[in-house]
């Protein structure tokens, strides 16, 4: 893998399902093969926020369709080495001395500088597209419905100006199709930051009425949704942007997304506290129009 000095270019944050490209290398991975082209409409688990799974689909190259099981991160040092994928990846995302690369999961290797065709699965990202774009939207509503629990003012605000407790007690995002689970952590840190937890509890069914009627007016205002790319790189930092009636909202993001709020047509949370009360886990779940 030593002659690999480009990161993947990627097509997923503009919304491709499907790609043209050349294989640049193809090495052992778990599962099977890793199979690596110059561009992918391809979405990989991120290997530092694995919220949004890999995309699955086929790769079609001389008479052969070939299933894309899964889609994972890879990366490879500049000055030569091998292919590391997932945890096994010792630098953070976008570490610019090594290259960053999208790699599909085949049973079988691909040749290197074949033209192949690559064709997302694309019932499957949509869904996992309207899951993302809901999670955001949640973490905004959410945000509002704790604002007032803010002691002072927070260390950070969101997009729209509020207390930042999605970003500020945030430790897993899962994305998963038509919806996301995402877990905060209600600990020491955050009621040192000016956070209070009392009577949460009982507070959590309005909590949960308050945020499902906040999506429900952000999806009738039928708001935009783009992602602002930097270049085509896959380790670019790419950002969310929603123009919500209250403003424009903006979260770093490598996932992918709905073009409009409105392309959801429900969106629904349920919120639970763990017993000691240090945990708060926030389903979401959402339809499509
Ligand atoms: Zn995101």
């Amino acid at each position: 893998m030593g002659d690999i000095k480009e990161s993947t270019a990627v097509t997923f944050p503009v919304g491709e399902v499907s790609g043209r490209s050349r294989v640049v290398a193809a090495a052992p991975v778990d599962g099977g093969y890793g199979v690596i082209v110059v561009e992918t409409p391809f979405h990989p688990l991120d290997a530092t926020w694995p919220d949004q799974p890999g995309d699955t689909g086929v790769l079609r190259w001389d008479e052969l369709e070939l299933r894309v099981a899964d889609c994972v991160t890879g990366a490879v040092p500049l000055s030569g080495g091998a292919l590391l994928t997932g945890e096994d990846i010792p630098v953070r995302r976008g570490d610019p001395d090594w290259a960053w690369l999208v790699v599909h999961v085949l049973e079988r290797r691909v040749p290197e500088d074949e033209l192949v065709e690559l064709d997302v699965e694309p019932v499957r990202r949509r869904a996992l597209s309207a899951g993302h774009t809901a999670c955001h939207l949640m973490a905004l509503a959410l945000n509002e419905a704790l604002a007032e629990r803010w002691r002072r003012d927070a260390p950070r605000t969101d997009g729209l100006g509020r207390p930042d407790f999605d970003q500020l007690a945030i430790t897993a995002s899962r994305i998963v199709p038509d919806g996301s689970v995402d877990t905060y952590r209600i600990g020491k840190s955050l009621r040192k930051k000016g956070f209070t937890a009392d009577g949460l509890r009982e507070e959590l069914d309005g909590i949960t009425a308050s945020v499902d009627a906040r999506l429900a007016g952000w999806i009738a205002a039928d708001a935009p949704v783009r992602i602002g790319v930097p270049s085509a790189d896959l380790a670019a930092r790419r950002v969310w942007r929603c123009d919500l009636p209250e403003g424009t909202a903006s979260l770093p993001c490598g996932g992918t997304h709905l073009r409009r709020t409105g392309e959801l047509s429900d969106a629904r949370v349920r919120l639970e506290l763990s017993e000691s009360g240090d945990e708060l886990v926030v389903e979401t779940r959402v339809e499509t129009a």
